[in-house]
């Protein structure tokens, strides 16, 4: 049964009696511009490099309203990030730049038997960099970064998935350098049995396959670099695993990453003001071994609320009164404090998982 387009029977009608899918809508709704369907915006047409009202050439053929979507919901422009904003993952960090920059940055030195591999596969708990890396990379070489996850390509875009990927590697080939990101790859790509699974799932699998195929570095001007994360690497299939030879762990940070976090955040370049000894930070940070990067973020976030309730309550409701001048500095016991709040979310058998699978697949150097 073909997947088709997946309309909502409540779907409404354009300005035009066009039909105007959700997805179109929702990308109108980004951009402020108004998009029947079959009708791109100028602000799209000139991100993709087209010019008078026309695409390039080679977008021509594609769904206009899928290009909206890749566009708006999945190119991301906003974000640079640079290797220091990144926390530890020192391995992880000098591999990405030795496997994947450096070919990029110089692909006529990388050609044959030192071609980079066509797919990057990040693996780990949840929130521990992943993304940061992705980003880092795009903002290495200077390329445009897509960040798609997979769970919305197999249930927002009921159907549609096929179709998206194809218009994404089409228009990160257009627009290269570029990074395609894609989270929960496993998803996608997921070793569990066929039976009972849907068709479209089936079809935006292969499709998947052979778009990432097409990433090949056999020919050294196609500089589009796929990025794998998961959290369940387990359940890769192997044609995934083939296509992302490299697999590099990103595990949760140690303790000088998370000292470093903290500094960052309330050292004397952070926004907020702290105090905090040596013997603080040690014991900060011994408290929160197992947390991950974002554990981190929340929990900074939760310790610096402590001296605003506290002058809250000091100056009974009137926190609209209520200057920076009057808060006191972050102290240990607001993390005390927060470490209640916030709890590590990784659980220890979770990381002997990951640890035995990246003693068998993951790339050391
Ligand atoms: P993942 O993709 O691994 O799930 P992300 O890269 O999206 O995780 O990280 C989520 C957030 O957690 C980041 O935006 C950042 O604030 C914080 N974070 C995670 N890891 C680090 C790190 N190594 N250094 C600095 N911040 C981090």
């Amino acid at each position: 049964k073909a997947a088709g387009l997946a309309r909502p029977p409540n779907s409404k009608r354009g300005v035009r009696g066009g039909f105007v899918p959700p997805f179109a809508r929702k990308a109108a709704e980004a951009t402020g511009a108004a998009i029947e369907a079959g009708t791109l915006s100028a602000k799209t047409i000139e991100m993709l490099g087209g010019s008078d009202g026309q695409l390039p050439e080679a977008l021509q053929k594609l769904d206009p309203n899928i290009l909206e979507l890749v566009c708006n919901e999945i190119m991301d422009s906003s974000s640079l990030v640079q290797w220091d904003d990144i926390a530890g993952q020192e391995h992880a960090k000098a591999m990405v730049q030795e496997v994947v920059v450096w070919p990029m940055l110089n692909p006529h030195l990388f050609q044959g038997a030192r071609a980079p591999p066509r797919g990057l596969l990040l693996f780990g708990p949840p929130g521990t960099g992943k993304t940061l890396i992705g980003k880092a990379i795009a903002s290495n070489i200077s390329a445009t970064f897509f960040n798609i996850s997979s769970s919305s390509l197999v249930s927002k875009w009921i159907g549609e998935g096929e179709k998206m990927v194809r218009a994404l590697f089409a228009v990160a080939g257009h627009l290269q350098p570029a990074v395609i990101f894609i989270d929960e790859i496993d998803s996608i790509l997921t070793a569990r049995k066929a039976e009972g699974e849907h068709e479209a799932s089936r079809r935006l699998k292969t499709e998947m396959l052979v778009q990432m195929d097409g990433c090949s570095p056999d020919s050294s001007e196609r500089r589009v670099l796929l990025v794998g994360a998961t959290n369940r690497p387990q359940e890769l299939d192997e044609a995934a695993r083939r296509r992302m030879p490299k697999q590099l762990y990103i595990p949760l940070p140690c303790a000088a990453a998370r000292r470093q976090m903290v500094d960052r955040q309330l050292g004397c370049l952070g926004a907020v003001k702290a105090s905090l000894s040596e013997a603080d930070l040690g014991k900060l940070v011994g408290k929160t071994d197992g947390y991950s990067g974002s554990d981190m973020k929340n929990l900074i976030q939760e310790a610096c609320q402590g001296p605003v309730r506290e002058a809250v309550a000091r100056h009974g409701s009137a926190i609209a009164q209520i200057s920076e001048s009057d808060l006191r500095p972050v102290l240990l016991k607001d993390f005390q404090m927060a470490t209640r709040a916030q709890r590590a979310s990784v659980e220890p058998s979770e990381i002997a998982q990951y640890e035995l699978y990246n003693s068998r697949h993951g790339a050391h150097f």
